[in-house]
């Protein structure tokens, strides 16, 4: 009787222990930085268990993968990434870490803009090295743009109905009520942004992370140090900017969550112009931060810079 009972209590207890799991077994999706995280966990709400790579307030350009990731990686049954070019280390981590689930790039289908498309043209910078060396190669900072965006979140829903189709129809509603706010915003925006004369419209960030920002609401953005954090602004771009700065009159300076601020520090000293608050560029806020999700990350973004225009 005594090991009949031990018998069943082990049993119960085993069974108690499983059945969570069966319950309520949340797909693991792994994202590459903190901005895919969150959509992936706006899209896939309850189903999902969503880790990110590239932490909040980190670099994706210079991140390095570690032993670690790789076996996250390896756990995960859909991995989220950017494309265009921007995580230029995913593909050796793939195959190092032998992932078999699916691969889904969330920038699918958006019109890419090339490096510095947006960008004002004075007739010296026609002739730069650094400047032509640039052309060509695609932007890859396209949540900037929130038409953009809904892209995203439609590749994601298809991505996630792919591989849990059993709860496809959450991962579309889901979708479809976020993207109900993404254009509720973008039209605020559109208006605010439309509302300041086009000839104040410009700005000056140290990475060149925002020209699909730029490009939708039109205005100029300079950035001396390029598209990637990993490149340095050359004495010559940066005397050429403070010439700007002045001539234009130009009275918006950022700085971003991920750069190193000593080069903005420089250009405001030489010019005078007070930098902004920094701007969330390649990676979302911590969570008692002002940009901890996506929405909050353009809103507060955008404040700063129509707060800056506006001077
Ligand atoms: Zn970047």
């Amino acid at each position: 009787m005594r090991s009949f009972s031990l018998l069943f209590s082990v049993l119960i207890s085993g069974v108690l222990s499983i059945a969570p799991a069966w319950a309520d077994e949340k797909i693991p999706v792994m994202a590459s930085f903190s901005i895919l995280g969150d959509l992936v966990q706006q899209v896939g709400g309850k189903h999902v268990a969503v880790t990110t790579l590239v932490a909040n307030n980190s670099d994706a350009h210079v991140y390095q993968p570690t032993p670690q990731d790789t076996i996250r990686l390896t756990k995960s049954k859909l991995f989220v990434v950017n494309g265009l070019g921007f995580e230029g280390w995913m593909e050796r981590l793939v195959s190092a870490s032998h992932y078999k689930g699916k691969v889904i790039t969330a920038s699918s289908g958006i019109q890419p803009l090339s490096f510095g498309e947006d960008a004002h043209h004075e007739e010296e910078e026609e002739q730069h090295d650094a400047a032509e060396h640039r052309h060509g190669s695609q932007d890859p900072h396209a949540w900037h743009s929130i038409p953009n965006t809904i892209q995203y979140v439609r590749n994601i829903a298809n991505g996630l109905s792919q591989i849990d189709p059993a709860h496809q129809a959450d991962y579309q509603a889901n979708a479809g009520r976020y993207i109900q706010q993404l254009e509720q915003l973008d039209k605020t925006l559109l208006q605010a942004f439309a509302a300041i004369p086009a000839e104040k419209r410009k700005m000056i960030t140290s990475h060149d992370a925002f020209g699909y920002l730029s490009h939708r609401y039109q205005i100029t953005t300079i950035a001396p140090q390029g598209v990637s954090t990993e490149a340095e602004a050359s004495a010559s771009d940066v005397a050429k900017i403070i010439r700007q700065i002045r001539k234009e009159n130009i009275k918006a300076l950022f700085v971003e969550n991920i750069s190193d601020p000593r080069l903005m520090q420089q250009i405001s000293k030489e010019t005078g112009v007070q930098p902004g608050k920094a701007l969330f560029s390649d990676a979302l806020s911590d969570n008692k931060g002002p940009a901890s999700t996506y929405l909050d990350m353009m809103r507060y973004n955008t404040a700063q810079i129509l707060t800056a225009l506006k001077q």
